[in-house]
């Protein structure tokens, strides 16, 4: 189980802040995830303890060297301030357009900055992820790689570094023996091209196979 709270808006950090160090949240052991944008709200979460800051789109220096000091992962949603800037998607508006435009400069400017410092990164939508989303895991990976990740470290902040900010690395994250096989099928070696990714051929879901369209996805021999 995981808490999820949002912690940019000033007005209603203070409870934040004190539901995840002094409150139920802390005495049981649930870790806390914090939406913030802004780098106050961020701040006071990660002193706080939350495990992850997602979005941190306006992050300073100092949070972000708190945040390697005190292992704290960052989830930039990248995909997700894209998607206010297009049409269609989980979000869109002129406003959210606005928006999105100035958010994305200063969220690589963070990613950067978090990838120099060695903060733990990892990938999220922030969104229903539906039929209608645009805002793909692939595609943030492509912005990872796009930002300076190797193809190898944006794939492990979708598995291995992800299963371990949900606590869930003990069963899944990774391709080893006892682990549940969740695995996809990509009609090519992601390490050289990191689009593979966006063209699923099939999902196995710990050993079941979820989706196959390989009939159509790959050539006949
Ligand atoms: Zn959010």
């Amino acid at each position: 189980m995981f808490i999820s709270l949002i912690g940019t808006d000033n007005r209603i950090q203070p409870n934040a802040i004190i539901f995840i160090s002094n409150g139920k949240a802390a005495k049981r052991g649930v870790p806390v995830m914090v939406h913030a944008h802004g780098d106050e709200g961020a701040r006071a979460a990660v002193r706080a303890g939350a495990k992850s800051i997602e979005h941190g789109t306006f992050l300073t220096e100092e949070t972000l060297k708190l945040m390697k000091a005190k292992g704290t992962y960052l989830v930039p949603t990248f995909i997700t301030l894209e998607d206010l800037t297009q049409p269609g998607g989980d979000y869109f508006g002129p406003v959210l357009e606005l928006r999105g435009k100035f958010m994305m400069p200063q969220a690589e400017k963070v990613f950067r900055k978090a990838e120099e410092l060695g903060v733990k990164i990892v990938t999220g939508a922030d969104n229903g992820y539906s039929a209608l989303t645009t805002s793909r895991i692939s595609l943030e990976c492509q912005h990872y790689v796009r930002m300076g990740m190797t193809p190898f470290e944006a794939i492990q902040a979708a598995t291995v570094v992800a299963a371990e900010l949900l606590g869930i690395e003990k069963t899944t994250g990774r391709i080893q023996p006892g682990y549940e096989a969740d695995l996809i099928l990509i009609p090519g070696n992601p390490l050289e091209e990191i689009r593979y990714l966006q063209d699923v051929l099939m999902v196995i879901s710990n050993g079941t196979v979820a989706l196959k369209r390989i009939p159509f996805g790959l050539p006949e021999k």
